[in-house]
C-alpha cells in the first residue's frame, strides 16, 4: 500500500458546502432537500449498515426500522402497483428491468428525451435502443401516437417513456401510451425520476407495468436511493430468488439502499405523501414563473406550454446581452444571483438554463422573480 499524499488527505478534511440559508434552483436538488424528519436521522442511522441490527435476510422485510411496511405495504398503495423493491436509483432499477426482461441483442424503444442513464443503463445490458423523436424546438413534445408505428417497425422488448423528461419538464400522455402498450402486449415502463414524491403517479391509471422512482431527485432523500415498482405478471421474473441463497434476489444483488439513504427515504416518507397532494399550486407558481419572467423582452420558456411540471426551462438573450458588456463578463449572473442568495445556475451560463421553482414558499417564489427582473433590468 502506498501512503496517500498529505496534501490530498489534507483536502478531504475540509469539507464545507457554502449552500446554508441559500435559495437554490437546481432542478436536480429541489426534491431532494431533506424534510427536518430526514434530517434528523443523519446521525443515528449515518454508520454503515445501520438497518442491518435485525435483518433476517432480505432487506425489504425488516421490521425493526419498519423497512417491510413501508416496502410491502406503503410504497405498493402509493403508487398502486402490485410489488416495489428500493433500490440504489433510478438508474439502477431501469438497468435492472432492462436486464431481468431483455437478451443481449435485443430491442427496446425509448422516447427521444430519455435520460442519458437509461440509454446507458440499455448499453450496458447490451440491448438495441430505438427511439421515438420529440417534434423538435421550441416544445419538444412526445406523441406517444407515434409509439404504435415503432412498436410494429421495431418489435422491441420493453417500452420507456420519460414522465417527465430531465431536459424539459413535459409531460407526455403516459395514459396513452399505457393503452397502445397494453394493445401490443409490451411491457411499459415509465421513468418517474422527475414526478414520483413530487406529484400523485399511480401505475393502476397509467397502465404502466414498471415505475421508477429517484429518492434523491423527488422524494426528500439523500440518496442515492430509488425505487422499482412492478405488476404481478413482472414482478416474479425482476425480482426472482437466487437458487442458492433463497432470500436473495439476484437481479438486486442480494441487497440495495443498506443503511442512511433508505432511512431519509422513510423519515420523509409521511411529508412526501402529503405535499404530492398539494401538485396544482407547484404547477400554478411555475407558470406564474413564467409569466412573470416571460415580460422581460429576451427571455423565453421553452419546452411544453403551459408547464404542467415545476421544471422551467428558459432561453434567456437578455443575460446574455448583459453579459457583453458587464465586468464580470459571462460570470455576472451566478454573481448577481448569489448576492441576492439564490444559487443553482452553473457559473458563466448566461444564455439558457433549467430552474425549479419546486417547494418554494410564496415569499421566495417573490424573492427569486424580483431578483431575476431586476438582474435583467442592469443597464451598462
Ligand atoms: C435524474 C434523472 C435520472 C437519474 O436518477 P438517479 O436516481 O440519480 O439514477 C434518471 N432519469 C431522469 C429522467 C432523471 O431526471
Amino acid at each position: 500500500m502506498a501512503e496517500p499524499k498529505k496534501e490530498s488527505l489534507q483536502r478531504l478534511c475540509d469539507l464545507h458546502r457554502d449552500a446554508a440559508g441559500l435559495i437554490n434552483l437546481n432542478p436536480i436538488q429541489r426534491g431532494g432537500i431533506l424534510t427536518e424528519a430526514a434530517k434528523k436521522t443523519l446521525l443515528e442511522w449515518g454508520d454503515g449498515y445501520s438497518v442491518c441490527d435485525y435483518c433476517e435476510g432480505c432487506l425489504g422485510d425488516i421490521k425493526k426500522p419498519p423497512i417491510d411496511v413501508f416496502t410491502h405495504e406503503i410504497l405498493p398503495e402509493f403508487l398502486e402497483i402490485d410489488a416495489v423493491r428500493v433500490t440504489n436509483g433510478a438508474r439502477e432499477s431501469k438497468y435492472t428491468v432492462m436486464h431481468a426482461l431483455c437478451e443481449k441483442g435485443d430491442t427496446i424503444l425509448l422516447d427521444g428525451n430519455r435520460h442519458y442513464s437509461t440509454y446507458v443503463a440499455a448499453e450496458r445490458a447490451g440491448l438495441k435502443v430505438e427511439e421515438v423523436p420529440s417534434n423538435g424546438p421550441p416544445d419538444y413534445r412526445i406523441d406517444v401516437e407515434k409509439y404504435a408505428a415503432e412498436i410494429e417497425r421495431t418489435k422491441p422488448k420493453l417500452v420507456l417513456l420519460t414522465y417527465p423528461d430531465g431536459s424539459y419538464g413535459n409531460m407526455p400522455d403516459a395514459a396513452g401510451l399505457g393503452k397502445i402498450c397494453r394493445d401490443y402486449d409490451v411491457p411499459l415502463m415509465l421513468n418517474c425520476a422527475y414526478s414520483i414524491g413530487r406529484m400523485p403517479v399511480s401505475a393502476k391509471k397509467l397502465g404502466a407495468d414498471f415505475l421508477i422512482a429517484s429518492g434523491h431527485k423527488s422524494m426528500a432523500a439523500s440518496g442515492p436511493v430509488g425505487l422499482l415498482g412492478a405488476t404481478e405478471e413482472y414482478a416474479g421474473i425482476v425480482f426472482r430468488k437466487s437458487e442458492k441463497y433463497k432470500k436473495k434476489e439476484v437481479e438486486l444483488l442480494g441487497c440495495t439502499a443498506r443503511g442512511l439513504p433508505l432511512i431519509t427515504l422513510m423519515a420523509s416518507f409521511p411529508s412526501v405523501a402529503e405535499r404530492v397532494k398539494h401538485w396544482d399550486k407547484e404547477v400554478e407558481n411555475a407558470r406564474r414563473f413564467v409569466r412573470e419572467l416571460e415580460k422581460v423582452e429576451g427571455i423565453k420558456q421553452v419546452g411544453e406550454r403551459p408547464r404542467n411540471h415545476d421544471m422551467i426551462p428558459l432561453e434567456t438573450e437578455a443575460f446574455h446581452r448583459i453579459s457583453e458588456k458587464h465586468k464580470k463578463g459571462r460570470f455576472f449572473l451566478y454573481h448577481e444571483l448569489k448576492n441576492r442568495g439564490i444559487v443553482g445556475l452553473k457559473p458563466g451560463i448566461t444564455k439558457n438554463f433549467k430552474v425549479s421553482t419546486y417547494n418554494l414558499t410564496d415569499e421566495e417564489l417573490e424573492k427569486v422573480i424580483n431578483a431575476f427582473t431586476e438582474i435583467a433590468a442592469i443597464s451598462l
